[in-house]
């Protein structure tokens, strides 16, 4: 089966909104092996987009839209979708019913609804309507001519559940079996190696499939199973995992997680104990990344941004004679700042970051160098990174994916690597 996703918005050819709902629909197709051969953006003019929903009707079976289904003027995807296939647009009375039920109870505003509201009910003839419980345009689908049409809202924020609630059923009521995937998480290792390493073996396999790619800092390998049922896709991908896991060894942090934050700082709270962070060139991200998962309070005590010589002195009582002698950016502070943390705020663990993230540099070490140090009652491990990144963004990120790795390390029984051990 192929599809054609048709995104409507002038905001997008002008590049001022990014298409991210063509990239979850795509997704969300891959998942259920519906090939996407074609992706069209159109603005909001009507004539244009009834020409690419004509275009896309010759060359797929399923077409998805994104936008142009609420009740401004510059809204009429539906309107386009109806001349394309040569159908009258109806007033949905179901769908109307929800609508002045939701202007009654949500009191958007003291008027009635106005006929432009009802614009958003008008489905075309025949449709099947897809409630939309984020916002306030319905979605529809309908099959006419032979292709499926699905016509999704714009903002991500509605899109987003709709795929997931609306047409997700959809999509799995038109294959036959499940599709099935998870997907291994690394830290350590970039795609491309991962991917060299890898290819002979994924290329021997047809189902399960492999597919690696990178995002924020990590790798991830995404195993696929397409089977009569999810017992069966499941075990046919045991013991594809187990092999990949096998080959990347400790590099291999987690399954099916959301990254490696969230995993370590789930980790502390699974085994019940607590770290403090010192930071400089991250500014506090580590101490905010922790933050972001709900019951981080069991395992963060806190966390000072020291972020000049005088901060580091001053709040944590690093020698100010040591950072003269070593710089701030160095293997001894790093030490320091770890181990007095810990003590400052009596955790288990102390976690010290200090590098330059750059552009400028100190004229001693390359814009990059981030010292990575943990600390425990017995002992401190220290990471001296060169992290070739060409943003600051970047440079912080890593350091605090370094910081994350080592303990997640030191909290499943790894190598805590690339140390000098401190005496
Ligand atoms: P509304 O009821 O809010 O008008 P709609 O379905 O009519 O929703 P649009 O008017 O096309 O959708 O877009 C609303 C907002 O959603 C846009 O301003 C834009 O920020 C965002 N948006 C629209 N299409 C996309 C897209 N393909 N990817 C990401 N964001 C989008
Ligand atoms: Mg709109």
């Amino acid at each position: 089966m192929k599809a054609e996703i048709v995104s409507v918005g002038t905001e997008l050819l002008l590049g001022t909104t990014i298409n991210t709902d063509a990239a979850a629909v795509a997704l969300l197709l891959s998942e259920y092996g519906i090939n996407v051969y074609w992706q069209t953006v159109v603005g909001d003019n009507p004539g244009r987009v009834v020409e690419a929903v004509q275009r896309a009707k010759g060359r797929a079976d399923i077409i998805i839209t994104t936008g142009g289904l609420g009740p401004t003027c510059d809204d009429l995807t539906k309107n386009a979708l109806a001349e394309a296939f040569g159908l009258e647009l109806e007033l949905n009375k179901g769908e109307e019913e929800w609508l002045r039920n939701l202007w009654r109870e949500r009191r958007y505003t003291s008027l009635d609804l106005t006929p432009n509201n009802l614009q958003q009910v008008m489905l075309p003839a025949g449709s099947t309507p897809l409630r939309n419980d984020w916002g306030t345009a319905p979605g529809c689908t309908f099959k006419a001519g032979g292709v499926l049409v699905i016509m999704l809202p714009g903002p991500p924020r509605e899109c987003g559940p709709m795929l997931e609630h609306r047409v997700r059923p959809i999509l799995a009521a038109l294959s036959d079996g499940v599709i099935a995937s998870h997907t291994i998480h690394f830290f350590g290792i970039g795609e491309s190696e991962m991917e060299y390493r890898l290819r002979d073996y994924m290329n021997s396999l047809s189902n399960p499939t492999l597919a690696p790619y990178a995002k924020h800092g990590e790798c991830l390998v995404r195993v696929t199973a397409s089977a009569a049922t999810r017992a069966l896709a499941e075990e046919m991908m045991a013991p594809v995992i187990e092999r990949v896991k096998a080959e990347f060894g400790e590099l291999a942090y987690g399954m099916d997680t959301a990254n490696l934050a969230e995993f370590t700082t789930r980790l502390l709270i699974e085994r019940g104990v607590t770290v403090a962070a010192a930071e400089s060139c991250t500014g506090g991200e580590l101490t905010k990344a922790i933050t972001d998962i709900p019951g981080a309070s069991a395992a963060l005590k806190g966390g000072v941004v020291v972020y000049t010589n005088e901060a580091k002195t001053r709040l944590l009582g690093v020698p100010a004679g040591l950072i003269e002698e070593k710089g701030a950016v160095s293997h001894e502070v790093a030490v320091e700042l770890a181990r007095r943390v810990r003590e400052a705020l009596g955790s288990d663990f102390g976690v010290g970051i200090t590098g330059l993230a750059g552009p400028d540099g100190d004229g001693v070490h390359e814009v990059g160098t981030v010292f990575v140090s943990l600390a425990d009652a017995e002992r401190v491990w220290v990471r001296e990174k060169h992290i070739t990144a060409r943003d600051r963004e970047q440079v912080r990120l890593y350091a605090c994916q370094n910081a994350f790795d080592m303990l997640r390390r030191r909290l499943t029984g790894c190598t805590v690597d690339e140390i000098r051990v401190d005496p």
